[in-house]
């Protein structure tokens, strides 16, 4: 409270916070100064005088803000009003929040709030449209592509049918290369059909229009259908392909299109991924997820695997994964996408493990019912044959496991056994007889198994006859006339126990003939012989370079012997090169080095190392006979650069000093 005299035409700020004005009015006229009389008024708010009659005390509240003119005057207590007034300026403050630059703030936020809203709502709305419109066009593209393939099936399955007609019309189309053309025509068609068929599919499925057809039965045989016509593509890639199950028939519901769909899709992927010399293998058995029984499908590879950062996308529509490289042909990312909708229509799971260079295992899952009618769809499949299990040669338990070539390729004592069968049953009975005592290798066809006779120069060959790519006779003929197999004991397996085949088969150079069902023992004995013959040739050879050159073309060790003697020449012909190795040996005869290694132990007992050195020696000891050169000049003219390093080995080879000869 501040009090001071009031001095007329003064200016009163009146802040926002304190707007009381309190005027204590007094006239200067004493005679009476109670009687005296006040009046006042506020310009701009008072129209007339308020008159305040003998109170003293002028009180303003409430002032709105602004500014002000006060006026007052006096009157006598005889009621002469002065003529004189006192004016005063009063400017009431209004709060800051009040002025008119915060009105102006107010304005320009409210302004700013309303144009960043409307913005904000214009982008919402035109991000929905945009949304609407990608859904539309997406619809759009979706239709046009179903609608396509649609279109491409009828003109597809035309060419299929007629293709067939003319594969049919054996009359006029007995020649041979128009019949594999047309096979070709009927196989990428079928291909572009199955193709066509699944984008269907999965388009149907996520409308969800697609209908499953089930039919109950045991899922088994109808597994090993399935493998069996994955079986030729397998073979041709050398991939080894197993359906197995810990039990002997599991009764579920299933559509069988769709079932086929989910397990080519799974097989045929793995078989594309696994290169040559490689297993596929479809487990198929119960398991229990969520208190439910279930039935669980687990394919298993020893391919390429799929990279880590891959693995969240491979069930994604049209994703390829960064290991296309490694695949034996195309893809369009369509087949897995497919197959995890199938399952997940069947209330199922799918998942995949996989380490990049092992291989990878896909498993699907999904709840057994048992409501459907018992399949009258049976009829269609000769499922039959894939209900019994295979039929072993009585009397003859198999024992142990399934062997991994490679973990038993390190015990290298034993002798190398290649055994080229196609079916894998076959395969896993003679693995069973032969494992303990041989180092087993496998080829599923007959062109990959002499690619890999060619490569490893095993000890001994059991092959097949009746096989895909080629027979075993070819096997046989290919294998016999190249010299840097000739050597390796082949044994020929068939059903065919007639005489004509074993005939041909011995014709061709076979060197013994098994006829299917044979007894382990038997196999045992064939295989023990032919090794210990072998023995025996190694002996003759032994001293190879001392054996006069057999020309008889009637003996079968006839190539052995012109392979034997072109090694020799050929180092004879280098003979005082010191310098001449191995590797030179190998270059003139366009053989690996671990080949040539192979061969030359198995026919002569000796590598190629001391093969060589043998042959030199040898030619020492004739050049030493005829008594014209001196030790050391022989040793030169041999190929030794230290005469006493050569003296030191003659002695450990022929028992006797040089100068002594
Ligand atoms: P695609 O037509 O390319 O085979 P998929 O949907 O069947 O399409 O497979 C998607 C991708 O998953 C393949 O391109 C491949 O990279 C990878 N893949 C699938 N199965 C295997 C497998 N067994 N081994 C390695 N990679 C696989």
């Amino acid at each position: 409270v501040q009090y001071e005299e009031v001095i007329n035409g003064s200016t009163y700020t009146l802040p926002p916070g304190n707007r009381l004005l309190h005027l204590h009015l007094a006239l200067a006229d004493y005679s009476n100064p109670a009687g005296n009389q006040f009046a006042y008024k506020i310009e701009g708010l008072d129209q007339d005088w308020n008159y305040l009659g003998t109170n003293h005390d002028l009180r303003l509240d409430h002032l709105p803000a602004g500014t002000f003119m006060l006026r007052l005057r006096g009157a006598d207590n005889r009621g002469n009003w002065s003529s004189q007034e006192i004016a005063l300026h009063l400017v009431v403050q209004t709060f800051w929040y009040k002025r008119w630059w915060a009105w102006l703030l107010y304005a320009v936020l409210l302004a700013a709030g309303s144009f960043y809203f409307y913005r904000f709502q214009l982008q919402k709305k035109i991000a929905q449209k945009e949304a609407h419109r990608l859904q539309e066009l997406d619809t759009f593209k979706s239709r046009f592509f179903t609608n396509i393939t649609h279109e491409f099936r009828t003109p597809l399955t035309v060419i299929l049918g007629t293709t067939e007609q003319l594969r049919g019309d054996n009359q006029r189309w007995t020649d041979d290369g128009k019949q594999r053309k047309l096979l070709l025509i009927k196989r990428n068609g079928e291909g572009l059909l199955r193709l066509i068929n699944q984008i269907l599919d999965l388009a149907k499925l996520e409308s969800n229009t697609l209908k499953m057809n089930f039919v109950q039965g045991d899922v088994l045989p109808y597994l090993r259908y399935i493998c069996e016509s994955l079986h030729s593509l397998a073979n041709a890639q050398n991939v080894m392909l197993r359906v197995e199950s810990p039990e002997l028939e599991i009764v579920i519901d299933y559509d069988p299109e769709r079932l086929l769909q989910i397990v080519h899709n799974l097989l045929s992927n793995a078989i594309k991924f696994t290169p040559s010399g490689g297993r596929v293998t479809l487990q198929a058995d119960r398991t229990t997820f969520q208190k439910l029984t279930n039935l669980r499908l687990r394919v298993s590879d020893t391919g390429a695997g799929i990279p880590p950062e891959d693995l969240p996308n491979i069930f994604d529509r049209f994703y390829q994964a960064d290991n296309l490289e490694k695949a034996k042909s195309g893809g369009t990312g369509i087949g897995l996408a497919l197959t995890r909708e199938l399952v997940e229509q069947m209330g199922g799971e799918i998942s995949v493990i996989s380490v990049v260079g092992t291989g990878c295992t896909f498993t699907a899952r999904w709840p057994i019912t048992h409501l459907a009618e018992y399949g009258p769809w049976h009829r269609e499949f000769p499922l039959e044959a894939f209900r019994a299990p295979v039929k072993i040669p009585a009397g003859i338990a198999i024992t142990g496991t399934y062997p991994n070539p490679v973990e038993d390729a390190a015990d290298s004592a034993r002798p190398g056994l290649l055994l080229i069968e196609d079916n894998p049953d076959v395969v896993e009975y003679l693995a069973a007889c032969l494992q303990d005592r041989y180092t087993l290798d496998f080829a599923y066809n007959g062109r990959a198994g002499i690619e890999k006779a060619l490569e490893t120069i095993p000890d001994l060959i059991i092959s097949d006859v009746m096989m895909p790519e080629k027979t075993g006779f070819e096997v046989c003929d290919s294998l016999k006339n190249d010299e840097r197999t000739s050597h390796i004991p082949l044994i020929l397996l068939t059903a065919k126990a007639d005489i004509e085949s074993r005939i041909t088969g011995l014709g061709r150079g076979a060197d013994a003939y098994l006829a299917k069902p044979f007894h382990q023992e038997e196999l045992l004995l064939t295989v023990a012989n032919l090794l210990e013959a072998r023995k025996k040739l190694q002996a003759r050879f032994a001293n190879a370079a001392r054996l006069p050159v057999a020309i008889n073309a009637t003996t079968p060790e006839v190539v052995e012997d012109a392979f034997v003697q072109k090694v020799r020449s050929i180092v004879e012909a280098h003979l005082s090169d010191a310098a001449f190795s191995v590797e030179h040996l190998c270059r003139a005869l366009a053989m690996s080095q671990p080949q040539l290694h192979r061969k030359l132990t198995a026919v002569t007992g000796k590598n190629a190392t001391l093969f060589i050195r043998a042959v030199r020696l040898e030619k020492a000891k004739t050049m030493l006979l005829l008594k014209e050169k001196s030790v050391s000049q022989v040793a030169y003219a041999v190929g030794f650069e230290d005469p006493k390093y050569f003296s030191r080995v003659f002695v450990e080879t022929f028992g006797v000093a040089p100068s002594k000869v």
